[in-house]
């Protein structure tokens, strides 16, 4: 169908794209901007298999999950460097919530995921440790990615055109309504933090990107969609900080980035208005990527069908 692809915007939608697109054997040029609030520049990374207030496991997991953690350690390995680190989340209860969350691990689909609980531990009704969850380094990724495959300027090759253009191209409405919400995250040194693990809990979590650092998140926030760290956002991360019971840090860095939401993390891929596009992955770019990009290359260079539930002409018809 196209052996020849130009893909607009390199963060985790395009980056994944373009090696799903080089292993089927096509022609690609990764064409990309520097923009103030790129999503995957600033994103921790992480993987949690059962997310949210409603202790839920991520849309379609199951199949997603190992699609993932093989592509990047794949990845990794081509780069020369690891892009993917597995670590249990330790999903933190407070008495309040423990009643639902029970109910909650009684469900397989939910057990599946949990190694095991330890209740009445340090101050809480109980730690919940959760497996098959870890960290990509995003960042490192698309970086990687775009060095390898990256086009100076906007200069676009021939062939067809794919837009990866993140929140960036939601918020000019190319895909008409969005929920696309900014996110505040703090790099911080912590002496006495364990590296070992994934802290989830306070209304957000602590996640170990090595050498004694660590990051913390993150914010929601719908009005002020750009990518300026603020002392409010701030104040939000050392009360998430505060919650988990953490303290003596110092903070390193302090970021913003926009989430490119559609419908919740449910993304998007096909031909819309004559153009191809891949969006939508919400606050689990990490997770989808590589499997949505999979599918998007094999309808590009096979002809392959897209699934109706990922079909962005089908979501605009019927949403
Ligand atoms: C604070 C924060 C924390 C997060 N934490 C996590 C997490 O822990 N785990 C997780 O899985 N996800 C997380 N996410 C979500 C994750 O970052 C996104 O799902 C993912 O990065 C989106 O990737 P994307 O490629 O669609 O968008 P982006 O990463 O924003 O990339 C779009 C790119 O396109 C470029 N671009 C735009 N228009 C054009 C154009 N016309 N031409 C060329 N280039 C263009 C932009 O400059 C940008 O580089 C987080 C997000 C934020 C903001």
């Amino acid at each position: 169908m196209a052996d020849d692809v130009t893909i607009l915007g390199a963060g985790l939608a395009g980056c994944c794209l373009a090696w799903q697109l080089k292993a089927r054997g096509a022609a690609v040029r990764l064409v990309s901007e520097r923009r103030s609030g790129e999503a995957s520049r600033v994103a921790a990374g992480l993987v949690n298999p059962v997310t949210g207030k409603n202790y839920q496991p991520s849309w379609r997991i199951a199949e997603f999950l190992p699609e993932s953690t093989a592509f990047f350690e794949r990845a990794g390995r081509e780069i020369g460097t690891t892009l993917w680190f597995p670590h249990p989340v330790v999903r933190l209860v407070a008495e309040k919530e423990w009643p639902k969350v029970a109910r909650k691990l009684e469900r397989p689909d939910v057990a599946r995921w949990v190694e095991r609980v330890e209740e009445d531990a340090d101050g809480w009704r109980a730690r919940v440790i959760l497996k098959g969850g870890g960290r990509v380094d995003a960042r490192a990724f698309c970086e990687a990615t775009e060095k390898k495959w990256g086009a100076e300027g906007g200069e676009r090759g021939g062939g067809r055109v794919v837009r990866c253009g993140g929140a960036f191209d939601l918020m000019d409405r190319k895909l008409g309504e969005h929920r696309c919400a900014k996110g505040e995250i703090l790099t911080l040194r912590i002496p006495e933090a364990d590296g070992s693990r994934i802290l989830v809990g306070g209304g957000g979590w602590l996640v170990p990107v090595g050498d004694g650092l660590f990051k913390a998140g993150a914010t929601y926030e719908w009005d002020e969609l750009d990518g300026t760290p603020t002392a409010a956002g701030r104040a939000r991360v050392e009360g998430i900080l505060k919650a988990l019971g953490i303290r003596g840090f110092e903070v390193v860095a302090h970021e913003a980035g926009v989430r490119p939401i559609i419908r919740r993390s449910m993304p998007l891929i096909g031909e819309t208005g004559g153009e191809v596009v891949f969006n939508g992955l919400g606050s689990k770019g990490s997770l989808y990527a590589p499997g949505v990009a999979r599918r998007l290359a094999e309808w590009l260079v096979d002809g392959a069908e897209i699934e109706e539930e990922l079909e962005v002409g089908r979501w605009l018809e019927c949403g």
